[in-house]
C-alpha cells in the first residue's frame, strides 16, 4: 500500500480566464492530519472543492488510493471514502441532534430516506448514533434541535454526520470558524480524537489549529503552493511570513 493516499498533480482551475489554482501538486501521506493553509483568496475553497469533486479541474490530475479520481462525482469519491464535512446547510435544524445522526446513517448504509426498515436495523442506527454523539461529546444534547445548538456544537454535529459516513479520509473546511477560543480548543481536541485511524485534510485560516493539529501543511498563495512541511518549517519560511503580512 502507497504511502501516499491523495495526489494532486498539476491541478489548476481557471474561471473564466482568472487562474484561482496554479499547477498544484500535493501528496497527502496516509494517516496524517495535513493543513491547507494561506491568506485569503489564495485559493484554499476552491482546491478543497477541486479535490472533493465539486468542482471540475481545467488540468491536472487526482489519485486517491492509487486511483484517478479526477473524472468521478462527489458521490462516487463518497463511496470509496472519500468524503468531505456537511455544511452545516445540511443539517435538519427541526430534527434533534439524535436524529440528524440516524438520518446520516441511514443515507449511508440505505442509499435513500427509508423508514421502513426492521426493528434490529433501526436499533442498531439508533446505538451506532449514540456512540458517534459520545465521540463527539454531544450526548447531553442528543434530543436538542439542532437548530438550537449553540454554534461550536453546530460544527461537532456537522463532523458526527461526516463520520456517519464511515470515512478513511475526511475533508474538513475551516471547522473552526467563527468560534470562540473555548470553541476552537474544543473542536481541536475532537478533530485529534476522530482522526485516528484516518486521513484528514483540513482547510484553515487560523494557525494555531494548524500547530496543535497538522503533521503536514502545504501553504497556497495566489493559487499556487509557496511552502510546504511542518508548522515549524513553514513557519520560519520568509516567503510565507510576507504572504501573510501581506493581507
Ligand atoms: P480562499 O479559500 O483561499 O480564500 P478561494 O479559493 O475562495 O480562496 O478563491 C481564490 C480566488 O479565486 C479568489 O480570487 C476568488 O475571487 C476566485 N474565485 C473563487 N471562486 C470563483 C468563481 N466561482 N468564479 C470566479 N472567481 C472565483
Amino acid at each position: 500500500m502507497s504511502d501516499t493516499i491523495l495526489k494532486a498533480e498539476g491541478l489548476t482551475k481557471e474561471f473564466r480566464g482568472f487562474v484561482a489554482v496554479k499547477d498544484v501538486n500535493l501528496a497527502i501521506r496516509r494517516g496524517s492530519i495535513h493543513g491547507l493553509i494561506g491568506p485569503n483568496g489564495a485559493g484554499k475553497t476552491t482546491c478543497f472543492n477541486l479535490l472533493t469533486k465539486f468542482l471540475i479541474p481545467t488540468r491536472g490530475t487526482i489519485t486517491y488510493d492509487g486511483r484517478d479520481i479526477t473524472s468521478l462525482k462527489p458521490a462516487e469519491v463518497a463511496r470509496l471514502g472519500l468524503v468531505r464535512s456537511f455544511q452545516i446547510s445540511a443539517v435538519f435544524p427541526h430534527l434533534t441532534v439524535l436524529e440528524n445522526v440516524k438520518l446520516a446513517l441511514q443515507r449511508q448504509r440505505g442509499g435513500s430516506f427509508d423508514f421502513w426498515r426492521s426493528d434490529s436495523v433501526l436499533r442498531e442506527y439508533d446505538t451506532r448514533a449514540r456512540e458517534l454523539l459520545a465521540d463527539v461529546a454531544l450526548t447531553e444534547y442528543e434530543r436538542v434541535q439542532a437548530g438550537q445548538l449553540p454554534y461550536g456544537r453546530k460544527r461537532a454535529l456537522e463532523i458526527a454526520t461526516t463520520l456517519a459516513l464511515d470515512p478513511v479520509m475526511m475533508l474538513l473546511d475551516e471547522p473552526t470558524a467563527g468560534m470562540t477560543h473555548e470553541d476552537v480548543d474544543r473542536i481541536v481536541a475532537l478533530v485529534k480524537r476522530v482522526s485516528a485511524g484516518r486521513t484528514v485534510l483540513l482547510v484553515e485560516h487560523n494557525l494555531k489549529v494548524v500547530e496543535g493539529l497538522c503533521d503536514e501543511i502545504t501553504v497556497l498563495a495566489r493559487g499556487e503552493v509557496l511552502a510546504q512541511g511542518n508548522y515549524a518549517t513553514v513557519s520560519r519560511n520568509p516567503d510565507v511570513q510576507a504572504a501573510y503580512l501581506g493581507t
